[in-house]
């Protein structure tokens, strides 16, 4: 069962949590029950690869909604692509979650959850119509995620003069279900209008959906890369690691917080943070200020001034924090303290991290993941002794997705991987709509579904 971080809507099933996203309290869901995996399961996860773990994993919770071969054929699809793990220096690992379709960590969770949907949508015979606003990087994952899947229509706002032609084209080639609409505005006019939408009643019989980071069926396969980068790198049970996560909307964090719970020995989390520092400033001070406006650093898929996931990171340490981003129950601020340190790293140091890692390692690392990485320099600096612990990074997007920075800083190109290069010849099948306001919107959205 799971249930709302507000605790003032009733418990549902994973199916039900699935297909509604977000709790009617606007609550996050969140399984009333972690089940724990021992240590010498763990271990011996070792023997096992990428699909065969996340079964193990997604198993323990979903066993009532999925049989053994039907969540198996669900991970075969959704997982098709590798996420290696590889020895940078010393005891400092990278695990590369930057492998699938659109280079970006957001694939691993936006597939898993667009199998899940397509799954209990057929067999209730229902459809749906998703609709996300992006700023850049969401909506590419998003729809490449829910190309083709049965029972789902896909709408994607986009602020039309605001993101990259690769980014747009991620969205616009695809055709079939996929609808990608290009807004006369910026990303916060693409969020009124998917928000107004959501709440309006002559709309209802669309039964729109969305599929951001706040859906569980997104954030329980972020567990899956913890314990799998774990096993490639250990040597004995029971071994404890560091993880250095870059974190915005604090799912991929809250994804290994979950990992632990299940039994994955961590010595720390660094949350890796760029100029938005709400995070570390709650850690420090005790209480919780969003930043408002969020800071735009170079880092953009982290440009966030309050997380999305951060209401199930406070209930997991016993808080409540409402939708508004009032805590209205403190958590237990030091256990939280023991097992998350976060560091705010400003742009300047960001670059200076991927010319420095280039010189070093003669790898080019993205701005997302050089935040994790000057992170989790800055702890080993405060805590020297920690060096001797293993430490695996997450790079979380390819570096060929901010090609202008990476060149700019270390002069070299990065080589395209061929998912981009594909979705780079391709042609816009769809001349993008450009909608100026709300009304046009819903006008548009009543005559073509
Ligand atoms: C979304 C994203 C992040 C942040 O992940 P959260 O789960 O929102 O904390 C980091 N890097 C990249 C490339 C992303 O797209």
């Amino acid at each position: 069962m799971l249930y709302s971080t507000n605790k003032r809507s009733p418990n549902v099933s994973f199916r039900e949590a699935v297909l509604k996203g977000q709790a009617s309290d606007k609550g996050l869901y969140i399984f009333d029950k972690i089940p724990l995996i021992s240590n010498e399961e763990i271990f011996d996860f070792k023997s096992l690869n990428l699909k065969e773990i996340a079964f193990e994993i997604l198993y323990q919770y979903l066993e009532e909604d999925f049989t053994e071969k039907i969540l198996k054929n669900i991970i075969n699809k959704a997982l098709n692509f590798p996420i290696p793990t590889k020895l940078i220096t010393d005891n400092n690992y990278i695990c590369y979650l930057d492998k699938g379709p659109t280079c970006s960590f957001k694939d691993v969770g936006a597939r898993m959850l667009a199998s899940f949907m397509e799954y209990f949508l057929i067999e209730e015979d229902i459809k749906t119509i998703i609709l996300t606003a992006t700023s850049g990087d969401t909506g590419g994952a998003v729809a490449q995620a829910f190309h083709n899947k049965k029972n789902i229509e896909v709408i994607v706002l986009y602020p039309k003069d605001e993101i990259s032609t690769l980014q747009r084209k991620q969205m616009t080639t695809l055709g079939d279900n996929i609808t990608a609409i290009g807004i006369n505005g910026k990303f916060d006019d693409c969020q009124r209008f998917a928000k107004n939408a959501f709440a309006d009643s002559d709309l209802s019989q669309l039964n729109l959906t969305s599929a951001n980071s706040i859906n569980i069926g997104r954030l329980l396969p972020q567990a899956i890369y913890y314990f799998k980068s774990y096993s490639d790198i250990i040597e004995h049970k029971n071994e404890k690691v560091i993880f250095s996560v870059p974190s915005g909307n604090f799912g991929n964090l809250t994804g290994g917080l979950i990992a632990k719970r299940m039994g994955l020995p961590v010595k720390r989390f660094i949350s890796a943070v760029n100029e938005n520092d709400e995070f570390p400033s709650f850690l420090a001070k005790g209480y919780y200020e969003k930043v408002q406006p969020s800071r735009v650093c170079i880092s953009n898929a982290m440009n966030v001034g309050h997380p999305s996931n951060l209401a199930r990171l406070i209930e997991l340490y016993n808080g409540h924090l409402d939708e508004e981003g009032n805590l209205l129950k403190n958590p237990d601020i030091n256990e939280i303290r023991n097992d998350i340190i976060s560091y705010s790293i400003t742009d300047e140091i960001t670059k200076e991290t991927i010319i420095d890692f280039n010189n070093k390692f003669d790898i080019l690392i993205d701005p997302h993941g050089a935040v994790g990485w000057a992170a989790l320099l800055r702890y080993q600096n405060e805590f020297p002794t920690e060096e001797a612990i293993k430490s695996i990074n997450f790079e979380t997007a390819d570096p060929a997705k901010f090609p202008e920075q990476i060149i700019n800083l270390t002069h070299k190109h990065p080589k395209i991987p061929n998912s981009l290069e594909i979705i780079r010849q391709k042609k816009e099948t769809q001349i993008s709509l450009e909608i100026a306001n709300y009304h046009d919107f819903k006008t548009f959205l009543q005559k073509n579904f």
